[in-house]
Order: structure tokens, then C-alpha cells, then sequence
């Protein structure tokens, strides 16, 4: 699973019970990290030196706080959706039967 998180291959939900696992367990937190950092060095060996970006330093962290801003967007935006579909069926509603429109 950590080579599917790394990689970005995980479901959202995936993602949300994995990054709760590593907020508890050392070993896998550490794991997820070596693994992302050795897939940063062999990504950034097959970019043009003058454009490739060494600076790992914190590099897993930033990772981590973006998968997580990602998540709470999408929490976000299905929130959003849902009350926007709510506000069309509650407008629906008060069209057809409080308004007099369809008379
Ligand atoms: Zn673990």
C-alpha cells in the first residue's frame, strides 16, 4: 500500500485511512517516507540537471500536508454539492407547490 500511496494510485478514502495509519505508526510513517524520497531522487535523476529540484529536505511533510489539504477539498466540494442539489430540489419544491408558478 505504501508504494500505491507514494505513487498516488490510492481512492480518497484510501488515502484519508492511510494517512491515519502514519500519524500513529512510526514504522509505516518512516517507511512511506523512504519510500517517497527514494521515488523523488529516481524522479528527479531522469530530469534535466539544470531543472531538477534536490531540496528534499521536508519534502515528505509538505507531501503529506498536501495529500491532506487535497482531501479536505474534496470533503468540501461533495459537501457543497450536496447542499447545492438540496437548495435546487428545496427551490423545485416550492416551485411546484407554493408558488402558484405551475398553475
Ligand atoms: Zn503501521
Amino acid at each position: 500500500m505504501t508504494g500505491d500511496f507514494v505513487e498516488d494510485r490510492l481512492k480518497p478514502a484510501d488515502v484519508r485511512k492511510y494517512l491515519r495509519h502514519i500519524d500513529g505508526c512510526e514504522a509505516c510513517r518512516s517507511e512511506a517516507e523512504t519510500y517517497f524520497l527514494l521515488d523523488r531522487v529516481r524522479l528527479s535523476l531522469d530530469q534535466d540537471p539544470a531543472k531538477a529540484n534536490y531540496d528534499f529536505k521536508g519534502a515528505f511533510s509538505r507531501e503529506l500536508a498536501a495529500k491532506k489539504h487535497t482531501l479536505h477539498m474534496i470533503s468540501f466540494f461533495r459537501l457543497l454539492s450536496i447542499v447545492l442539489l438540496l437548495a435546487a430540489v428545496g427551490v423545485l419544491v416550492w416551485l411546484f407547490f407554493f408558488s402558484g408558478y405551475f398553475k
